[in-house]
């Protein structure tokens, strides 16, 4: 079976590059890293630099190219322009918003290795984004402390092979696939050798930001393992689905990989119903089923994300008169030191 899905992989998935095209990792290290590079390629007038400036100090601008392009063109309204470009409120320190939100400092067992859960645990695979989002909840997360190099990787690797009620490895990050594929099949390997493990889920936005990421090397050691593979990707807005996102969803697939999406409930990015009616649509066109959609974690530079628990829940209820149910994203919020996330 295996097998077969390596051939299939192999031969009807190839996704390799032709001499003229960057490949996922020239395109990652060419990306925007300069406000005012954002704002000039986007045609936004200069008022917005001064703001872009004060959020870029706090956490740095990053846009690669593939992204960029399906930004419109000198509207600060874009949905996908939102996510990306630092404004001056980020400074702002309202009440309740922290640098942890999710108090993850408090369940690290092993370097690199988050367990909150029963059941599953997470691994901080990489400690880099191809994108940084605005709004993220890791946007002040001690990375240099948990990336472990392969050596440093064996006191998670034996936490997990000495917990038998663990049955799910999930590779997040950062963004797990910026990680090479060397060292992705490496841990993938350790993993499987691990027999109570039975699946590997990745959380990533990378075949989002950029879909030349899955590529052949990719594809090579995902359709190989043994265990179940699943895929949640982060998608905010249905702009954010162009055919190459398609093309890498039908890749991911062919590997193997059931493919979910979890999305976060951003203000004046997709609080609307017709807007979040129309990402499930689209998400179900490129063979993704929702799977969450979370209201924001209160992050430290994030409050104008927000929207309240109480507009969510009404958002949601009028999106059942819109969606079959199987196209209906759960609305939780993750509050800390509760034993899974909490529908809302
Ligand atoms: S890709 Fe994910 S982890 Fe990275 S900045 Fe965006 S939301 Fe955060």
């Amino acid at each position: 079976m295996q097998e077969n899905i390596i051939i299939a992989a192999s031969e009807t998935q190839s996704h390799r590059h032709s001499m003229d095209q960057p490949t996922w990792q020239q395109q990652l290290s060419n990306a925007i890293r300069d406000p005012q590079i954002l704002c000039e390629r986007l045609g936004l007038s200069r008022d917005w630099l001064a703001g872009a400036q004060i959020g870029h100090e706090l956490f740095d601008v990053c846009v690669p190219e593939a992204y960029l392009n399906r930004i419109a063109y000198a509207d600060i309204n874009d949905p996908l322009l939102r996510q990306v470009i630092p404004l001056g409120e980020e400074a702002l320190t309202p009440h309740g918003y922290v640098d942890d939100p999710l108090e993850e400092a408090q369940h690290r067992p092993a370097k690199g290795l988050i367990h909150k859960y029963a059941g599953r645990v997470l691994l901080i695979a990489s400690p880099n984004c191809a994108i940084n989002c605005r709004y993220c909840f890791r946007r002040h997360f001690p990375y240099s402390d948990n990336s472990p190099s392969r050596a440093q990787w064996q006191e998670a690797l034996d936490y997990l092979r000495s917990d038998t009620t663990i049955h799910e490895a999930i590779l997040s990050g950062g963004d797990p696939l910026a990680a090479n594929d060397r060292q992705l099949a490496w841990l993938v390997e350790q993993l499987e050798s691990i027999p109570h493990l039975k699946r590997l889920r990745i959380h990533t936005r990378l075949p989002v930001v950029i879909p030349d990421r899955v590529d052949d090397a990719l594809l090579g050691w995902l359709a190989s393992t043994r265990l179940q593979k699943v895929v949640v990707l982060h998608i905010n807005h249905a702009n954010e689905i162009d055919q190459a996102v398609v093309d890498a969803c039908a890749r991911l697939k062919q590997a193997g990989a059931t493919l979910l999406n979890q999305s976060v409930l951003l203000r004046d990015v997709n609080d609307d119903v017709t807007t979040l009616a129309t990402l499930s649509e689209r998400l179900f066109e490129a063979g993704i089923l929702p799977y969450y959609l979370h209201v924001l974690d209160p992050v430290q530079g994030a409050a104008h994300f927000d929207v309240p628990d109480s507009e969510a829940r009404e958002l949601v209820a009028q999106l059942r008169d819109y969606l079959p149910g199987f196209l209906m994203p759960r609305l939780v919020r993750e509050i800390p030191g509760r034993e899974s996330k909490t529908p809302l």
